[in-house]
Order: structure tokens, then C-alpha cells, then sequence
């Protein structure tokens, strides 16, 4: 069975909003959208488990509107309904591959998609079916890194994959600084101490306290997902003790 081969049967999988974003300067690019939905295909071809958290950051982030003045829970809020819109569009990219997603919000908009009960989540993805879970923790002051990991703990996943444009943890960024080092594998309490810019200090402490790997890949090689599955893709693992 094509299932065997994968290092990880259950994947969750962390894209942020900007990475719907492509090239614009603001919201969903679906020709970017459409390519990391045939990643997700691929996957699933393959035996995989997906489950997907989208962030808001392309949209709406409630710390910069905070920062101008408003309300941050209120504003978070609002980050939070920017990240159903993305898991929508995200949902609309597989369905047009024909591979059935579901998108479970943490807060109920019941005219608009399911709500996330842990039980149907479960089941969706036994089926298997790709989960997407929107409006992240469905708690302001949090992020959906921290949601990420949240739900991957709750889904009992092998790893969270974060994407990003990079092919790993560096020590500065690869972008900027060329003296920038990568890291193949790094301990939880190492990205926490070196203060690396790979998740929020909550989710990293949420996922050394419940023993989840985390791991770091590029996305903007298509079928990186696929072999990130198979353990053979370029990336960066936080996980064990120091
Ligand atoms: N957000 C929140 N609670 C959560 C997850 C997200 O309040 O559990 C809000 C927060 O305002 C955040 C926005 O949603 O700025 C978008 O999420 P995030 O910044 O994590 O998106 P990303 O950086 O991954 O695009």
C-alpha cells in the first residue's frame, strides 16, 4: 500500500495567510492557492491524513490593527474571520481537485460551514477527508500557530509542518543575513532560548509539552509536502529534549 511508505500517516499542516498571497500585496492569489492545493492532493493520493490550519495574515492581523488604535480583542476577532475566508478559498482549490475537504470553524457561522466539534473532526479524517480548521483557537490574544498545534495535539497527528519560504530554521534570516546557518534539527527549549522566529513561544511550549514534532519545509517547491511525508524532503525538525 502506497501508505506504507510515508514516515507520517497524519500530517497537519500549517500555511499562513501570506502564503496564499503570491506575489500581491494583499488576500488570496488562487493560482497560489490552486498549486499548494495539488501539493495537498498529491498527499492524499498518497495515504495520507491532511489536516490544514490557515492563517489571516494576508487579510487581517489583529496586532497591527491593535497597534493603530483598536480594540485588540476586537481586532483579533476580526483576524480570526479573516482566516475563514482563506480556508474557504482553500476548501474551493482541493474541491476543483476533486479531493473533499471540510471547514470546521472554532466559531459557529452556521449558514457558512460546519463548527469544530472534536469527534467530527476525528471521523472527517479517518475517511479520509481534508480538515480545514478555521478562525483558529477561536480565543483572542492567541495565534493560529498556537491553533495549529492545538489541533494537531487533539487529532493525534505525527508532526505539524510549517510552511514557509525557506527550507528550514535559520539562525538569522537567509533573506538578509548570508552568514545565516541552518539547522537540521533543533529541541524545543533551543528555539525558545535562541528566540528563533519559527512559531510563537506558546505553540512551541504547547508541542514540548505534548511531545509534537514540528517541522520546518519550504512550500514553494511543488511536491515538497509529499516528500516532507516521506521523510525526504530539506527541513529543519524541533522535537526532544535539549
Ligand atoms: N487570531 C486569534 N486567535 C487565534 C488565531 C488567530 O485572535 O486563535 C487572530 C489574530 O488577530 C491573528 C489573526 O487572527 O493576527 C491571523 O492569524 P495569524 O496572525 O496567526 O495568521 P498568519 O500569520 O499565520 O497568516
Amino acid at each position: 500500500m502506497a501508505a506504507a511508505k510515508l514516515k507520517y500517516k497524519r500530517l497537519l499542516l500549517k500555511l499562513s495567510g501570506e502564503a496564499l498571497m503570491g506575489n500581491q500585496a494583499y488576500g488570496i492569489d488562487m493560482t497560489v492557492a490552486d498549486r499548494l492545493a495539488n501539493d495537498v492532493a498529491e498527499a492524499t493520493a498518497a495515504g495520507a491524513e491532511i489536516a490544514i490550519v490557515i492563517g489571516g495574515g494576508n487579510i487581517f492581523r489583529g496586532l497591527s490593527a491593535a497597534a493603530k488604535g483598536m480594540d485588540r480583542a476586537t481586532a483579533d476577532y476580526m483576524g480570526m474571520l479573516a482566516t475563514v475566508m482563506n480556508a474557504l478559498a482553500f476548501q474551493n482549490a482541493l474541491d476543483h481537485r476533486n479531493v473533499p475537504a471540510r471547514v470546521l470553524s472554532a466559531i459557529p457561522m452556521q449558514t457558512i460551514c460546519e463548527s469544530y466539534v472534536r469527534p467530527k473532526a476525528l471521523s472527517y479524517l479517518s475517511k479520509p477527508q481534508v480538515v480545514l480548521f478555521a478562525a483558529g483557537t477561536g480565543n483572542p490574544f492567541f495565534t493560529t500557530d498556537t491553533a495549529a498545534v492545538l489541533r494537531a495535539i487533539e487529532m493525534n497527528c505525527d508532526a505539524v509542518i510549517k510552511a514557509t519560504q525557506v527550507d528550514g530554521v535559520y539562525s538569522a534570516d537567509p533573506k538578509k543575513d548570508p552568514s545565516a546557518t541552518r539547522y537540521d534539527r533543533l529541541s524545543y527549549s533551543e528555539v525558545l532560548a535562541k528566540n528563533l522566529k519559527v512559531m510563537d513561544g506558546a505553540a512551541i511550549a504547547l508541542a514540548r509539552d505534548n511531545g509534537l514534532p514540528l517541522i520546518v519545509v519550504s512550500i514553494e517547491e511543488p511536491g515538497n509536502l509529499l516528500k516532507t511525508l516521506r521523510g525526504e524532503a530539506r527541513q529543519t525538525i524541533i522535537e526532544g529534549p535539549g
